[in-house]
């Protein structure tokens, strides 16, 4: 099969053909329909995440079809369509029985194949996983706990969204946050996360919901999706714009760039007695300046991983929404693209040019 293999970081992928293993117990091959490009992505390009190794197949934000599964897979059969979640969650860890399957640590999808089996091979060699994934390739080799069968009624294309971006917004928005009917909202960063959160904080009934962003044809579309004022942080000081705006601060606040700066402006954003989330992934050293005065007002400071919810409660949720016209994913894809123009998709990512580009694979 054709996939976009990482060789070197910092690096561009190249198509490649690989071998992909045939399931093992628990395993299920998948046809990739639909692969989204997200920011993680990006991170592993840039080395800025450089705990994975090469060659890699990269991609996790996807969904397709089952092909074929393995010995004592009984949630899927071949014919179902799924979405991927990079959270693939054991059911059985601390994490997962407590209600944050997201946040499972537990890496049985590696563990149950042992060593010396890798899932996916060129020439002899070994090309790592992306997070038990590597979505930009025709097929997927997956554990079933990394699927969520969804309706076959959906278009695959938008239900990739719903396996990382989609996902890590709305929920920042109403499991993480849970932003109130008639609250005032900030969104810093209206990318593909910050648009979810922001349709998130619209769907739980926010009142007002500001975006803030560097780009106008950004907070152009972030107002075509619900949000009720715009900043444009190159143009006005967004801590002073927000909190006129807002009359004292919203509260709540989301950060969804992942950068000290917009993280300390949405803290400042964020009034007391508000909650702020910060949803973006900052560099694993950085530190954010707070002061004694953050902490009086009694304000909530916390980060939202992964939507803060599990998978197979929430995709299927979210699916509903947008069948339903309350979730709008149509406007969120800013273009399609074949695998071979993978590398076009994180030039238009780095510029700013896209809210999503999505790797459509033929059927
Ligand atoms: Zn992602
Ligand atoms: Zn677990």
């Amino acid at each position: 099969m054709k996939a976009a293999v990482l060789r070197e970081v910092p690096g561009r992928l190249q198509i490649e053909d690989v071998d992909i293993d045939a399931p093992a117990a628990g395993e299920v091959l998948v046809r990739t329909a639909a692969a989204g490009v997200c920011h993680s992505d990006q991170h592993v390009l840039d080395g800025r995440f450089d705990f994975y190794p090469t060659p890699m197949v990269l991609g996790h934000e996807s969904a397709g079809v089952v092909e074929a599964v393995g010995e004592g897979v009984t949630y899927v059969e071949p014919g179902d369509h799924v979405v991927t979640c990079l959270s693939v969650f054991c059911g059985h860890c601390d994490a997962c029985l407590t209600g944050r399957a997201f946040s499972c640590m537990t890496d049985e999808s590696a563990l149950a194949r042992g060593p010396g089996r890798p899932r996916l091979t060129s020439g002899g060699e070994t090309m790592n996983q992306f997070v038990n994934l590597s979505s930009f390739a025709e097929q997927l080799l997956v554990n079933q706990n990394a699927l969520v069968k969804i309706r076959r009624d959906m278009p695959l294309e938008k239900a990739s969204l719903l396996g990382c971006g989609v996902t890590t917004g709305m929920g920042a928005a109403i499991n993480s946050a849970q932003v109130k009917p008639g609250s005032r909202v900030v969104v810093v960063g209206v990318g593909g996360v910050g648009l979810a959160a922001l349709q998130g904080a619209r769907i739980c009934g926010a009142a007002q919901v500001v975006a803030v962003d560097m780009h106008d044809h950004k907070l152009e579309l972030a107002r075509q999706l619900g949000a009720t004022d715009v900043v444009n942080a190159s143009q006005d000081e967004p801590v002073a714009a927000v909190l006129e705006l807002t009359d004292g601060g919203a509260d709540f606040g989301f950060e969804a760039i992942g950068l000290p700066e917009t993280t300390r402006q949405m803290f400042s954003m964020t009034r007391g007695g508000g909650t702020a989330t910060v949803i973006g992934i900052l560099p694993m050293g950085a530190e954010i300046p707070m002061t004694g005065a953050d902490f009086m007002g009694a304000k909530r400071y916390q980060s939202s991983m992964m939507g803060g919810g599990s998978f197979r409660v929430e995709v299927p949720r979210y699916i509903d929404f947008y069948l339903g016209g309350q979730l709008r994913l149509d406007e969120m894809v800013s273009q399609t693209l074949p695998l071979e123009r993978i590398n076009d998709a994180f030039d238009a990512m780095s510029k700013g040019e896209v809210a999503r580009s999505v790797v459509v694979f033929d059927a």
